[in-house]
């Protein structure tokens, strides 16, 4: 009989969609929860690969202390003894918790009521840091709360959706194919969408306006004082409930008097700007979103206020289709922000007033709570660096990489006496600091709540069993907690009772003062929590479907009860773009990976989208350099560097490049943007600027490439100069480059991959200046390596697929060698439809072959993008380019 399906909520962005899984006899079969409001059983290309990423291979499953695999009693008396002896030696903020938005709420709760509740300090950040705090400090200053007003449906009934700084397509693609729907709908709606590149979200917008980074609080600025020069505000809304328009408007008007003034500002054309000005201050039912492109910046606060001003200057807000709305990057960033888990927030949206921490010490009965905020991210890890704290235990995430300066925060980590670890990853870059690890479950073993971008809060439920000695988060905390002395107020039975003492805690003396009140689900019996269904907040006395609209009354949590438009005043990004680094760098997701790859990396589908750091620039820029697509580049800014394989596109504006972030030490030699990118944050939210890098290129100098393909994963060969790995399906693949003699190499080659007695086979050509070698184990393709000094390599998909053969026969061998198919149908390129595995030379085929000129064609014809609908925007790329070649032929 087959298992019944569990319902839980995906582990990646902050759309949060609903997932149905079920454990079948060989794999789980996911599927998207069509009962789930976020995605009505859409999922994503991530979301429907998550089944290829729950094998346990590389996890941690053992705790370990200094290099030793011990039991769970040795390894938490260790953490809680050095914990321990730090704090008794230099007082409570000498040590710190570094925490994730992976995390769930409950985990969440009891590191920080540990952190600030016990210990008494308030260092305990989370990556989410990196991620939205510009928006919640921009919300507080303008509601006194951090409340995120909109839902998801207000995107599909507002006749003007404005992205700004949100690749939506690719880092919330199911929010984006509601939009798209709502869009085919009602082809009236209008979509702006304003970024320095072109990105797929542009495919459905009306209106693209390729700002020039870092100028967007000067945009919207112009937008505010034209709303006001055209009559367009609401003086009603504003007189009753809000305070502080004068200088806003001032501010305003000095930074952006004219329209042309804003156009040259923010190098837009002024046609395009008062296009999007006019729609704004028409269409009364606006939905601004925006994301990290606005809130990782030196002034992320203050961009976000002159977006929030604009939508209280016209009264949008609190109304269905009119809302501000800051999307997250992470499953539980919102989660995180219920509980207090960044330094500057106390617990259940309270902060440090006098008030607040005594309210919080009573509920939880603290003995010593923590009266001012800790240090935020990047100040945390300088602390670290420089031995004010001397313990850190960090939570499900990845510092090493994900930080900006990356190689200071390695430093400081190699350099701290105490660095305890949780995490369900054995080899992460950050692991390899830790001096205790300590195995975390992973996303289908574990069970409690996240919330997402629209403040629904979702079980995540186990649907697999608990492997080796991993555990859950919050019992890991909680045996810390008990071995320090806290036994009494760290005494769950499960994430069901922590989830009510959180709930208890947002109603706990509120009074409807505060935004963030859950009381009502305080009661809920452990059956109720196993079966609790998606929810909104608030829900404060009883719990309801459809909770009351954030605003809807003109009421917010300010003192005065009014909203407050914030005066800005335009910054430009901290460091300019100079001689010796005349680019400047932008960073951001790619469609079909997370993060720092721990999990995505583990998916053959996903890894086959793009399978390498790139970089990609204008093709002018790159003929400047010497560049063209397909070339290694040397990526240099005053911090670090990186190589990259260029690709030189139209999307990008002049003078400026893209980099993924999710490349680790794991997947790549030097692959890694975080260590290019400055420390410097925003001074009120404390994120940093990592949107604007000033960067130089130049050719990475190679002698030969080649690519390794094995069954099992090895490691680099010290030979390559830089190399980058990919998970394929039944294979590992290592492409290589490097300045050596290629013979040379390839004799190592073969001693590596055809030890006495395997069955080798090789093909040599040295003055085409081509070494092919295959390595066979009872008639299987156990390894191959090709290794060319001018040639082309073959298709890598060709040759991975011969790892899934039971055997090669041996008229396929040579074919293996000749590194050609012989069949042009067989190499299909790069994965561009994850969904039907469908790569990038089979579309161009089909759009070539049969004359297909529109996606839904493509689709027709040979199923790319008819599945999540993620890859459309690269297929009618593929078709324009494709098409317009034909013609010019
Ligand atoms: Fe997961 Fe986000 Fe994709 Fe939904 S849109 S399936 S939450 S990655």
């Amino acid at each position: 009989m087959r298992d019944p399906a569990v319902k839980t909520t995906c582990p990646y962005c902050g759309v949060g969609c609903g997932i149905s899984a079920r454990k079948g006899p060989a794999e789980v079969e996911i599927s998207g929860d069509s009962t789930h409001p976020a995605n009505f059983g859409r999922l994503c290309s991530k979301g429907r690969a998550l089944g290829e990423t729950l094998n346990l291979d590389g996890r941690l499953l053992c705790p370990e202390v200094d290099g030793r695999e011990v039991g769970w009693d040795e390894a938490l008396n260790r953490v809680a003894s050095g914990f321990r002896a730090v704090i008794d030696e230099h007082g409570p903020d000498a040590v710190a918790f570094y925490v994730s938005g992976q995390l769930l709420t409950e985990d969440y709760y009891v590191a920080n009521k540990l952190m600030k509740g016990f210990i008494g300090s308030a260092n305990i950040d989370t990556n989410s840091r990196l991620c939205m705090s510009s928006s919640v400090a921009g919300h507080k200053r303008a509601f006194g709360s951090d409340t995120v007003p909109g839902s998801y449906e207000d995107l599909e009934a507002a006749d003007l959706v404005v992205l700004v700084g949100s690749n939506l397509a690719w880092c919330h693609p199911v929010l984006y194919q509601r939009l798209r729907a709502a869009k085919e709908t009602d082809p009236r709606k209008r979509i702006v969408v304003i970024d320095p590149r072109r990105t797929a979200t542009c495919d459905l917008a009306d209106l693209h306006l390729p700002i020039a980074p870092g100028t967007d609080a000067m945009l919207f600025n112009g937008l505010l004082h034209y709303l006001s020069q055209v009559g367009a505000v609401d003086r009603q809304f504003m007189n009753a409930h809000t305070q502080g328009r004068e200088a806003a408007f001032e501010a305003a008007a000095d930074s952006a008097p004219s329209l042309e003034e804003t156009a040259d500002a923010c190098a837009l054309r002024r046609e395009d700007l008062e296009t999007f000005f006019r729609w704004f201050a028409a269409k009364d039912k606006t939905v601004t979103v925006y994301s990290q492109g606005v809130n990782q910046s030196s002034s992320g606060t203050d961009k976000v206020n002159a977006i929030l001003n604009c939508h209280l200057a016209t009264g949008r807000i609190g109304r269905p289709g009119a809302a501000p709305f800051s999307v997250t990057g992470q499953p539980n960033a919102m989660g995180g922000r219920e509980v207090g888990g960044l330094a500057n927030q106390l617990a259940a949206h309270m902060d440090f007033d006098p008030d607040d921490v005594a309210r919080v010490a009573r509920f939880w009965q603290s003995p010593k709570i923590a009266a001012a905020p800790g240090l935020k991210a990047v100040d945390l890890f300088q602390a670290v660096g420089e031995g004010r704290i001397k313990a850190i235990w960090i939570m499900g995430t990845n510092p090493a990489v994900s930080l900006p300066d990356s190689d200071r925060v390695r430093d400081a980590l190699a350099s701290c006496p105490f660095v305890v670890v949780s995490d369900c990853m054995r080899e992460t870059d950050t692991v390899r600091f830790a001096h205790v690890k300590l195995p975390a479950l992973a996303w289908g073993e574990k069970d409690g709540t996240v919330t997402n971008s629209e403040r629904r809060i979702s079980r995540q439920r186990a649907f697999l069993p608990r492997p080796g000695e991993a555990m859950a988060d919050w019992w890991i905390v909680t045996e810390v907690a008990r071995r320090l002395g806290y036994s009494e107020a760290f005494q769950y039975r499960g994430p069901a009772a922590i989830f009510r003492e959180h709930a208890a805690l947002s109603a706990f003396e509120n009074h409807g003062q505060r935004d963030f009140d859950i009381g009502a689900l305080a009661d809920m019996t452990d059956d109720e929590f196993a079966s609790l269904r998606p929810v909104q907040w608030p829900q404060p006395t009883i719990r309801q479907q459809d909770p009351a609209r954030f605003f809807a009354e003109g009421r917010f949590y300010t003192p005065s009860g009014r909203a407050k438009l914030i005066p800005v005043v335009p910054k430009p990004p901290r460091h300019r773009s100079d001689s010796e680094y005349p680019m400047v760098l932008n960073t951001g997701r790619l469609r079909d990976h997370w993060h720092t790859l721990t999990r995505t990396g583990k998916s053959p589908t996903l890894s086959a989208h793009v399978s390498e750091p790139t970089v990609e620039m204008q093709p002018e820029d790159a003929r400047r350099i010497g560049l063209q697509t397909g070339d290694l580049a040397r990526v240099r800014s005053a911090r670090g560097e990186l190589i990259a394989r260029v690709r030189a596109v139209s999307s990008q504006r002049l003078g400026e490049v893209f980099v993924p972030m999710h490349w680790t030490d794991h997947f790549c030699s030097r692959g890694r943007v975080g260590a290019l990118i400055d420390p410097t944050t925003d001074p009120m939210s404390g994120q940093p600027e990592s949107k604007h890098t000033p960067v130089r290129l130049e050719r990475y100098p190679i002698a030969w490439r080649g690519v390794l393909l094995t069954r099992d994963e090895v490691k680099p060969p010290a030979f390559a100069s830089h190399w980058t790995a990919v998970r394929g399906k039944e294979h590992w693949r290592l492409e290589l480059v490097g300045q050596g003699d290629p013979f040379e190499v390839f004799e190592e080659t073969r001693r590596m991959l055809a030890p006495d007695g395997t069955d080798w086979l090789e093909l040599c050509d040295t003055g085409l200046g081509v070494w092919r070698g295959a390595a066979l184990t009872d008639q299987r393709l156990s390894a191959c390596v090709f290794l060319s000094r001018n040639a082309s390599l073959p298709s890598r998909s060709w040759v991975g697929d011969y790892f899934s053969k039971t055997s090669v026969p041996h008229e396929q061998r040579l074919a293996v060698l000749a590194g050609y198919a012989g069949d042009e149908r067989a190499e299909s390129g790069p994965t561009v439809c994850a969904c039907f595995g469908v790569g990038e030379d089979a579309i161009v085929c089909a759009i070539r072959d049969r004359g297909i000129v529109t996606a839904e064609g493509v689709g027709r014809s040979i199923r790319a993008g008819t599945g999540c609908g993620s890859c459309v925007p690269e297929i009618k790329e593929l078709i324009a380019r494709n098409s317009l070649a034909k013609n010019a032929a």
